[in-house]
């Protein structure tokens, strides 16, 4: 069935009535949600700002979206001398902080949380795992799930204690959240040793932006419609620009940021993961390995640039003091945690070129950024101009663009030409943008999920599409340490940029050479 919405979108002043084409939606079109098993899920940091910001809500959404089978349990693992109750209570008052997007339901919330349990556990010490193997032994769920939601040194401690338990039978899963591993030798060094305890389709790595709805259905744009993927190539796009902004400084996590920096914090994940979801190949089927074989293809087919390129075609800037929002904010390394002589860059803009058939001679512009202008993320696919224009566009220049944005809102945008209205004589016979644009929040209104809703839902369904093989992770990682190992030599090539800025003039040099201009710039 195709759901008709009241609201119009406008093209050249026409008013169309808004139609939302199912295969349009991933949800519908390729993954209806199994039935999700009965299941436990354990939070080892429970009382974290990941567990309580994200995880938690995810689960109570799940909960009051009727996702979550009647007998499953929640427990949250951490240090704290809490018991169940007053974990719950504290659960509540955090709660009481987040904005929600509807009005907060305190019996569905008081429902949710009888399933909620609090265990004092050091993950640290291999003897405390008992306690955790007798609350899951009292009874028998057909999916047990460990989240990490802990710093990634106890990793390896804790899926040695694990399997010292007997905690790594086929029904149970673990969760890893980013940063896994500093570069490519401790991510080998993390991942084998979740090898060793556990099988690979029992690990489920998580990348955030891959539970992003907009993500879902470029996947959906691409692969359930037959409109876009004849032109999805070289012939007819002429370059493609992904950018994740935040407009927030370090904040509380200085001394973390310090050690790791925006390349290894945002591109060697999410930006990588996006130009997959871009830029591979239509994959044999929905499942997980066929999806993960294309990214990484994708990964492995991404050129390697020698040490001059790399000035070229990588930008590393770090903030200066200046004005976030109109308020002024301190410079990077005056930040609480950074080390005053610190390089570590909080902006990176990359040219990246995928060597095969499909995208040779096509940049891919990636960059990401702290306090930047605004806090947004997106990709701007830029199609080809006609071949021989007839009419008269703005600057001449114009072309048409598919822009996927993924926050603050997830929507579709496709900009396309259109002749001026006959009334309007100043831009009589040109041609002027438009925009069709799908919003989902308005398409799908409540049917429509967070991205850690979908996750944690296809983690207890056992569904590992959505989440980053170990061979992807180490792809990214080789790919990226070239860079990490040229700035070590080369610490004086990071820029200045001034905070509430778009970042360093350099990115914008780097595609103003090949005749291509930021969003913001046009
Ligand atoms: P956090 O606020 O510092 O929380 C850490 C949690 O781990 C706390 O519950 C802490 O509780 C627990 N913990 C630490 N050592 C423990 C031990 N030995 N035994 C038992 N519990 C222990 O950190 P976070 O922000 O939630 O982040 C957790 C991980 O997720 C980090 O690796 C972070 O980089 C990653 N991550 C976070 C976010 C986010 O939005 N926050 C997003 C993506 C990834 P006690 O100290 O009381 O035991």
């Amino acid at each position: 069935m195709i759901p008709v919405f009241p609201s119009s979108y406008g093209l050249c002043g026409l008013e169309y009535t808004k139609r939302i084409p199912d295969a349009l939606s991933y949800e519908s079109a390729f993954i209806n949600f199994p039935a999700l098993m009965d299941y436990d899920i354990i939070f080892f940091g429970g009382t974290g700002d990941l567990a309580w910001r994200k995880l938690m809500p995810a689960l109570y959404e799940a909960f009051r979206h009727g996702a979550l089978p009647g007998q499953g349990r929640i427990l949250a693992v951490a240090r704290d001398p809490l018991d169940s109750e007053a974990y719950r209570a504290w659960l509540r008052d955090r709660f009481g902080q987040l904005e929600w997007t509807e009005p907060f339901d305190e019996p569905m919330f008081r429902s949710f949380v009888t399933r909620v349990s609090y265990l004092k556990m050091d993950l640290g010490d291999a003897s405390n795992y008992a306690s955790l193997s007798q609350w899951i032994d009292q009874r028998q769920a057909e999916a047990v799930v460990f989240y990490l939601a802990v710093a990634p040194q106890l990793f390896i401690g804790i899926c040695d204690a694990l399997a010292k338990a007997g905690l790594n039978r086929p029904n149970m899963r673990i969760v890893l959240e980013k940063p896994l591993g500093h570069d490519l030798d401790s991510a080998s060094l993390i991942n084998a040793a979740v090898l060793r305890v556990f099988k690979e389709d029992q690990v489920f790595r998580i990348d955030h932006y891959l539970g992003k709805q907009s993500v879902q259905n470029l996947m959906a744009l691409r692969f359930g419609n037959s409109l876009f993927e004849p032109l999805w190539r070289r012939e007819w796009i002429s370059s493609v620009q992904i950018t994740i902004a935040e407009d927030l400084g370090v904040e509380q996590r200085g001394s973390y940021y310090d050690r790791s920096g925006a390349l290894r914090d945002m591109v060697q994940n999410h930006l990588l993961q996006l130009l997959c979801m871009v830029a591979m190949e239509p994959p044999a089927s929905d499942d997980a390995d066929s999806v993960r074989d294309e990214k990484l293809k994708v990964l492995r087919s991404l050129r390697t640039y020698d040490k001059d390129e790399l000035s070229t075609h990588v930008i590393r800037g770090q903030y200066r003091a200046g004005l976030s929002q109109g308020r002024p904010v301190c410079g990077y390394l005056d930040e609480v945690g950074v080390a005053r002589d610190s390089t570590t860059e909080t902006y990176v803009a990359l040219r990246l070129e995928i060597e095969n058939w499909r995208w040779a001679g096509v940049p891919f512009f990636l960059r990401t950024g702290k306090r930047l202008a605004a806090r947004g993320a997106e990709i701007v696919i830029n199609f080809r101009p006609v071949p021989h224009p007839i009419f008269q566009s703005p600057g001449g220049a114009d072309h048409n663009r598919l822009v996927i944005r993924l926050q603050p809102d997830d929507t579709i945008e496709l900009h396309l030409l259109a002749k001026a209205s006959r009334r309007d004589r100043a831009e009589q016979g040109r041609l002027v943008p438009v925009a069709l644009d799908l919003d989902f929040k308005e398409a799908f209104g409540r049917q429509s999920i967070e991205a850690y809703e979908r996750l944690l839902r296809k983690v207890i369904a056992g569904r590992l599409d959505l989440f980053v093989r170990f061979d992807e992770q180490q792809a990214a990682w080789r790919w990226v340490m070239p860079i990490l190992e040229h700035w070590a030599r080369h610490p004086e090539e990071c820029r200045a940029y001034t905070a509430g800025s778009w970042g360093p003039a350099a990115a914008s040099a780097l595609t103003a050479r090949e005749g291509i201009a930021w969003p913001e710039e046009r």
